[in-house]
């Protein structure tokens, strides 16, 4: 099946785009990315736009060797999980790392806009976060 990327990145653009999540009032719940019902307690009526900081801490990471379509030329790359204000937690490709030895748990990351892959039947190019060390 041929992702449909055009329409995917305009579903998603203002979350990819901006790191704009989800509060609900109703239970004190973020998520994201943003959706119309709470993610806990499944209300749609206190549900508020809420804009993640853009730094955070990585929590686990691997190395890429082998890549998925759409990424060879990075290969290899290293992908991790990155933990944002209030726990939401975010798999991301990390970038600018010329030395792995710096990933563990508890680095210091920032949320980066970057190309994260082209294709698709469009050969759209699609943009969005990655996560870099700060002070690399
Ligand atoms: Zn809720």
């Amino acid at each position: 099946m041929v992702r449909d990327l055009i329409a995917e990145n305009w579903r998603l653009e203002r979350s990819r785009y901006a790191l704009l999540g989800g509060h609900c009032t109703s239970c004190n719940v973020h998520f994201f990315p943003m959706k119309k019902l709470c993610t806990k307690c499944h209300s749609d009526e206190n549900i508020s736009e809420f804009h993640f900081k853009s730094e955070g801490k990585l929590v686990e990471w691997t190395r890429i060797l082998e890549a998925s379509t759409g990424f060879e030329l990075q290969s290899p790359y290293y992908y991790g999980i990155i933990e944002l204000d209030h726990g939401i937690r975010v798999s991301t490709q990390i970038t600018s790392i010329t030395d792995e030895s710096i990933l563990e748990p508890g680095l210091p990351v920032k949320m980066v806009f970057r190309k994260l892959f082209e294709g698709g039947k469009e050969g759209v190019i699609t943009y969005g976060f990655k996560a870099e060390p700060i002070n690399t």
